[in-house]
């Protein structure tokens, strides 16, 4: 598929990757239709933040359909239409379970680098270095990821989830894009 690679300091390209496949059971793999640059890209594309590698694939905030779900898949389906967020969560670990997904202890492959850096790994996050899991990114056809569902609505305090249903109308707000003081923006919050 092609998908926009990170080539070096201020340098990209569109090139062919790797198809996205499911690697464990709950995934989902995503068809991409619209994935937009956050601020953060440019620190990642102006070496702002280190541990990137040429020919990494970025991109972290995006809508799709989705194409296919891995077997332990039970909240979506082929067809849905799905706001997904950067963050990789379990759903399983002490973090997750009070809703602090963005601390996952499982996204994130390369722990020691932010634990060195910052004395504690967040979560993984997709498009975003090696330093948060070195996961490809949305700006590509084809995205895989968490396919489980943590809806923020339901008690108000998540801002970060995988994947969530979005049907026609609906806005969808970047978790970043809260007032001062955190909590999620009320019109982020989907229904
Ligand atoms: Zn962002
Ligand atoms: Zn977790």
């Amino acid at each position: 598929m092609k998908a926009l690679q990170w080539q070096g300091v201020n340098k990209l390209a569109v090139g062919e990757v790797p198809d996205p496949e499911i690697r464990n059971a709950g995934d989902i793999i995503v068809k991409v239709n619209r994935t937009v640059t956050c601020g953060s890209d440019l620190h990642l594309l102006g070496g702002y933040i280190p541990f990137m590698e040429k020919g990494d694939v970025l991109g972290h905030e995006f809508v799709g359909e989705v194409v296919e779900t891995g077997p332990d898949v039970r909240n979506h389906q082929v067809g849905d239409q799905v706001v997904v967020s950067s963050f990789i969560a379990c759903g399983k670990c002490w973090f997750c379970e009070q809703r602090l997904f963005s601390l996952c202890d499982n996204g994130n492959t390369n722990p020691a680098i932010t634990e060195t850096l910052w004395g504690q790994a967040p979560g993984g996050c997709f498009g975003y270095s090696h330093a948060m899991g070195g996961n490809p990114g949305s700006h590509a056809q084809w995205w895989a990821g968490p396919g489980r569902v943590y809806r923020g609505d339901r008690d108000g305090g998540a801002h970060s989830w995988p994947a969530v249903p979005l049907r026609p109308g609906q806005a969808a707000a970047s978790p970043a894009d809260r007032p001062a003081g955190g909590g999620p923006r009320r019109d982020s919050r989907l229904p």
